[in-house]
């Protein structure tokens, strides 16, 4: 993928898609430690939970990449591509850190891509909340936010 309007068209797609977004927000547990996952694309937008992070503190999850890397070649044989991380901060901050957008940067030339999705899961005391960014090497875009009450 490498035009910004093909993205956004994925963006859109995923972004419309209450149910994938809730499903997100309801495969973490709220509490005081950072979790995460990635994204994918095939014919529709697929999601995976980081079950075992080699790190989940307060401000810092640290992710499983030999497992995710399994993942994403498992996604690639079924034709599903790799687009993005998303990861929670138990704080309810919205914004992506400078640490998450020198993440997201460092991670581009790995999988030859031009922008990357970086979605964040924002807990307050009866409301998670999901914030979508699309980052590129000089731009980080707001693409769209959704809101569930927590069961
Ligand atoms: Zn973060």
């Amino acid at each position: 993928m490498t035009n910004r309007r093909e993205w956004l068209k994925k963006a859109r797609k995923a972004l419309t898609d209450a149910e994938y977004l809730s499903h997100i927000c309801n495969s973490f547990a709220r509490c005081n430690c950072e979790q995460g996952g990635i994204l994918g694309f095939g014919s529709s937008p697929v999601f995976i939970r980081d079950a075992s992070p080699l790190f989940s503190g307060y401000s810092e999850y640290v992710p499983n990449i030999d497992y995710l890397n399994h993942v994403v070649h498992d996604w690639r044989q079924a034709g599903i591509r790799f687009c993005g991380f998303v990861h929670t901060h138990p704080n309810g901050e919205k914004s992506l850190s400078e640490l998450d957008i020198d993440y997201a940067r460092e991670i581009l030339p790995h999988f030859h891509s031009s922008a990357i999705f970086m979605f964040v899961v924002a807990f307050s005391e009866d409301i998670k909340s999901i914030f979508c960014y699309l980052v590129t090497r000089n731009n980080i875009e707001s693409i769209g936010e959704g809101h569930f009450q927590i069961e």
